[in-house]
């Protein structure tokens, strides 16, 4: 299995590291470069683990976390939920496309950030620790680089979220890109000629390396540039070939194609504890009235000659509340695309436990980078599981979609 099987009770949570620790359209843009974004479905995460002969061993960051609550029995929790849900922390219920958020928290300001125009930025605190990590090692290799555009994470209850697809639970984040010349900017067009590859690459490889990133949508032309730029440094290319999804193909690749992703990074993280606790948790949340049954919906591809009673009386639905919740100002629906259709007084979906995949590092550091720390199983897991993650790597696979 893969090295973080470990959602499941019995395995110490801070054993890998009390972590803490995602089609459609495009907006556009005003004045300044501001936009709504592009937001999208499931789509594949990543490999499988490979490791590193020998690096430095950071030291582990421990932080009290909710983690130990993964601990708890169901009455434990039950009695969490009625006298103290602040403690739960934040919670992400549901699937990124249909969510619900619980305790969420905002994106705090930081001199390393910036949030883009307009965006709505509530997450989870896992969310936002992942956030930190991958912009904080942009920092420790560059320091003094401009701040970094965020874009949408989630609404502060989770649910639709503009005339985004995901963004739902807190685990989404749309990153804006690092330009030459130290230039901010938001939802500006990515090109080999205008991004800074390095601290683009360093971003990128942070999210792999140090957080549990399920997905990553980005052009396909800006994969490229990223690529060619790795490679250049003395990447792997058997890792970069797993890595991104234009090189081979490869189906299980972390970065992904997505169009509309030429203007920003679409990034899915993996919240262990909040989607965990959130899974066992949402029931009791409901029966004690601490959360207002959320909205959840389904996708309906519109096949011919379908109109919009049909999907209606299909999903007991009404016919306004389709159109509201799909932002159409008229009846029309068009054969082939997917319409949302909400589901009211429906509890949420079943979510299966999640199951970690093993992080996807790079056999090596090249030197260029070598001058920070950058991890290893052994201080991800700690000796136990990467030993453990090396006899079953690529068993790994198979748990690999969740
Ligand atoms: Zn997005």
């Amino acid at each position: 299995m893969n090295p973080r099987p470990a959602l499941t009770r019995g395995v110490d949570p801070l054993k890998w590291r009390g972590k803490i620790k995602n089609m459609a359209l495009i907006g556009f843009l005003a004045g300044l470069g501001l936009a709504a974004k592009a937001a999208l479905g499931f789509l594949p995460g990543s490999g499988i683990a490979s490791f590193p002969a020998e690096m430095a061993v950071p030291a582990a960051v421990h932080r009290e976390s909710p983690a130990s609550l993964l601990d708890l029995s169901d009455a434990e929790l039950l009695g969490l939920v009625e006298t103290d849900p602040a403690s739960l922390g934040s919670l992400s219920i549901g699937r990124p496309g249909s969510a619900a958020m619980f305790n969420a928290v905002p994106l705090p300001a930081d001199s390393r950030w910036a949030a883009a125009p307009s965006a709505v930025t509530w997450a989870t605190a896992e969310t936002v620790e992942a956030v930190a990590a991958v912009v904080g090692k942009v920092h420790e290799l560059f320091p003094g680089t401009q701040p970094i555009f965020i874009g949408d994470i989630s609404g502060r209850d989770g649910g639709r979220l503009k005339r985004h697809l995901s963004h739902q639970g807190g685990r989404d984040v749309d990153f804006g890109f690092y330009y030459k010349g130290g230039l901010s900017a938001w939802y500006r067009p990515g090109t080999a000629a205008n991004l800074d590859l390095p601290r683009n690459w360093v971003l990128v490889r942070a999210m792999i390396t140090q957080t549990d990133v399920e997905t990553i949508l980005l052009d396909t032309r800006i994969q490229r540039a990223l690529y060619g730029y790795a490679l250049s440094i003395g990447e792997e290319k058997a890792w970069l070939d797993r890595v991104f999804q234009f090189s081979r193909g490869y189906s299980k690749a972390i970065i992904c194609h997505a169009a509309g992703h030429r203007t920003h990074y679409h990034v899915r993280f993996f919240n262990p504890v909040a989607q965990e606790l959130g899974r066992r948790v949402y029931p009791m949340l409901l029966q004690l009235k601490k959360i207002k049954p959320p909205v959840f919906s389904v996708n309906h591809r519109v096949r011919e000659g379908e109109t919009l009673g049909h999907l209606a009386r299909r999903y007991g639905a009404s016919v306004r509340a389709i159109q509201q919740y799909n932002g159409l100002a008229s009846t029309q629906i068009r054969a082939g695309r997917v319409y949302r259709i909400p589901l009211k007084g429906v509890s949420a979906p079943p979510v299966k436990p999640l199951i970690l995949p093993a992080r996807f590092l790079p056999p090596v550091t090249p030197e260029l980078l070598a001058s920070a720390a950058w991890p290893t199983p052994a201080s991800l897991y700690g000796e136990r599981m990467a030993e453990l993650s090396r006899s079953a790597s690529v068993i790994g696979f198979a748990f690999r979609r969740i």
